[in-house]
């Protein structure tokens, strides 16, 4: 048996040291498990476990990550979700109030966020009990870097972590993702580097402002016995009253009609028919005509953004841009009367309530 490369700053009653990573799907935390788990048995040396949690792994659906390491000569012999991590990731800052990220987080936890408020703003976004809490703008630092917001927070969880080297974090992502995807290496490098140096850490103490979340199982309201045929969508991605912030990558297409040729690459590309086309006038002529994206239905892939052929659309962060005030749900769009009954099985939606299109 090799000993361990790095040493385990502290370890649970069983001597296992814990991450959870809590995502949603597009932001690549199923993979940075992966990592995490290889880097821990291939390059510190240590025993490592890791598995992941996901519905349909499509974007923007919830995502949660687990990995356990311990010492080459204790063996992990547990398969459960991490309850009490020692290191906690969140990929995305909108999570924080629609599913309990925040459980299972105390005074020895380190929290990772990906946002650019300041650790005294975020922690009284996440209702955060006490802990160390790091802040690193990954969104920014990732389009920057032209890389994914997953290589950011590596760097800067093996930053908070105080043990996981830089070099072994950047050696297994070259000799993995490096190999698959060469041409992106050089970002990905980069990426980790920039979340390594770019953290704003503090640490609260339990000083009686917010309570402790204890760890608890999700109980689905749908199973195999009550589900309808056809299955359900619990939570509508379609009307102008839900919030889906938390349930896009934080990046968004902005769209520039002037530069627009109508040419419909954009519509043809998008997985989730975000743009609206009508019959207009272009150049004199009858044609179909591109009003712009209904950003309620836009998941932030940037596909639509990579075909344009013009800068009619460019990739923008969703916190910077006042989307509302320009066309968060394109306003001639905009259903005149929505009648529906929030969510639930016995949720309804009159389907007059969604038909309603001024410019017809
Ligand atoms: S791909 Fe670009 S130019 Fe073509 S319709 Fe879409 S926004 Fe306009
Ligand atoms: S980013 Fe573009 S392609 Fe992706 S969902 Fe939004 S509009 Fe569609």
């Amino acid at each position: 048996m090799e000993d361990p490369k790095v040493k385990l700053p502290i370890t649970n009653e069983y001597g296992f040291y814990e991450i959870r990573l809590e995502s949603i799907g597009g932001l690549g935390a199923n993979l940075s498990g992966k990592i995490l788990g290889e880097l821990g048995a291939i390059y510190l040396g240590l025993n490592s476990s890791s598995f992941s949690s996901y519905g349909s792994e499509k974007r923007g659906t919830p995502v949660k990550a687990y990995i356990r390491w311990a010492d080459p000569s204790r063996e992990i012999n547990i398969n459960s979700p991490v309850e009490r991590p020692h290191l906690l990731g969140l990929f995305h800052e909108r999570l924080a109030g629609k599913i309990p990220v925040m459980a299972g987080v105390g005074p020895e936890t380190i929290v990772v966020v990906n946002t650019d408020a300041s650790p005294d703003q975020m922690r009284d976004r996440l209702k955060m009990h006490a802990g160390t809490l790091i802040c690193v703008d990954a969104l920014k630092i990732a389009m920057e870097a032209k890389t994914r917001v997953n290589m950011v927070m590596l760097g800067a969880m093996a930053k908070a972590s105080g043990f996981i080297p830089l070099e072994a974090l950047k050696q297994i992502v070259e000799d993995t993702l490096g190999k698959k995807y060469p041409a992106a290496l050089k970002g990905n490098l980069e990426g980790i580097e920039k979340g390594y140096e770019n953290i704003q850490m503090k640490k609260f103490e339990d000083d009686g402002k917010y309570p402790y979340q204890e760890y608890k199982e999700v109980k689905r309201e749908w199973g195999y016995d009550n589900a309808p045929i056809g299955g359900i969508n619990p939570h509508f991605g379609s009307t102008i009253s839900n919030d889906l912030s938390g349930s896009r990558e934080g990046y968004i297409p902005v769209f520039k009609k002037e530069a627009c040729i109508n040419c419909g690459m954009c519509d043809s590309t998008c997985p989730d028919m975000v743009y609206q086309f009508v019959l207009g006038e272009y150049k004199g002529k009858t044609s179909m005509v591109n009003l712009g994206p209904d950003y309620h239905h836009c998941k932030g892939c940037l596909r639509c953004v990579e075909v344009c052929p013009t800068d009619a659309l460019t990739a923008g962060i969703e916190r910077e841009v006042d989307i509302w005030k320009i066309h968060v749900r394109n306003q001639e769009l905009i259903v005149d009367k929505l009648e529906f009954e929030d969510v639930g099985p016995n949720s309804w939606m009159r389907s007059e309530s969604i038909v309603t299109n001024k410019l017809h």
